[in-house]
């Protein structure tokens, strides 16, 4: 059985103290293929450096955080940019808009979102999304910019049906984690609704442990709690989850 993790920020610092350990015990667990989506520049080499040290299993992913727009925001796109034309990575990602922590900067994560889109679509690669309090504004941008080579991910996926089957439209699937195993998480109650063709797993971690961890700090080895739920809601076996949601990842990341 191999699971992937298709959202993981390994790199970050809350993995300083034990992150071969934590590595060692995802892969125990059959986690064995890491997205490693960026946040900003800072964490560039930690990327790279973990990528050097699990060539077979790790996968990068470049990009600019929404929650990382800031007054150099300019820059930062110059290099993506010019990250994109001297390594391999397997998608431009996480980008998108967060509207929980800053309103006053949307006009500045639109316009970042719209041109790492756009840097996809020139690399031919998929697309990860985050959208926290924000759908409506991704939509119109996904709206604008929808295409045959526009696809992905929408992470973390935390929103009703309707916009579950909006995203799909637009040739994302959807990224479930821990929050499909909170009692108040909501996604639980239609997700059989979804064809599981349209779902990949991942953690987000260190973020969002799934139950019984909820509130600690979150680990790949913990998407066994992801998938457990999943046959629960699906009524497949963990085999079934593993592999359609395993192929499904190859399906957008190539690999
Ligand atoms: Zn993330």
């Amino acid at each position: 059985m191999i699971l992937t993790d298709t959202h993981t920020h390994l790199y970050s610092e809350a993995f300083d103290e034990d992150r071969a350990e934590v590595i060692k015990n995802a892969m125990g667990q059959g986690v064995k293929r890491f997205f490693i989506p960026a946040i900003d520049s800072s964490y560039t080499k930690a990327m790279f450096d973990l990528q050097k040290s699990y060539p077979d299993n790790m996968f990068l992913m470049m990009g600019l955080h929404p929650t990382h727009v800031k007054e150099n925001y300019i820059d930062e796109l110059n290099h993506v940019e010019q990250m994109l034309e001297q390594h391999r990575f397997y998608a431009v990602g996480e980008i998108g808009i967060d509207l929980y922590w800053d309103k006053t900067s949307l006009p500045e994560q639109q316009k970042a979102f719209v041109s790492q889109i756009r840097l996809a679509k020139k690399n031919n690669l998929p697309i990860v999304i985050h959208c926290r309090e924000a759908f409506d504004e991704i939509f119109e941008v996904l709206e604008n910019e929808k295409a045959d080579d526009l696809f992905g991910i929408f992470h973390c996926f935390t929103g009703t049906l309707e916009q579950a089957h909006k995203a799909i439209s637009y040739n994302m699937k959807l990224g479930i984690g821990g929050v499909v195993t909170f009692k108040n998480g909501k996604i639980d109650a239609f997700l059989n609704q979804i064809d599981l063709k349209h779902i990949v797993l991942e953690t987000d971690s260190p973020y969002l442990a799934p139950v019984p961890y909820r509130g600690k700090r979150n680990e790949s080895a913990y998407l066994i709690k992801v998938q457990e739920k999943l046959s629960d809601i699906y009524g497949v076996g963990n085999e079934e989850i593993a592999k359609i949601t395993t192929a499904n990842s190859k399906e957008v990341f190539g690999i």
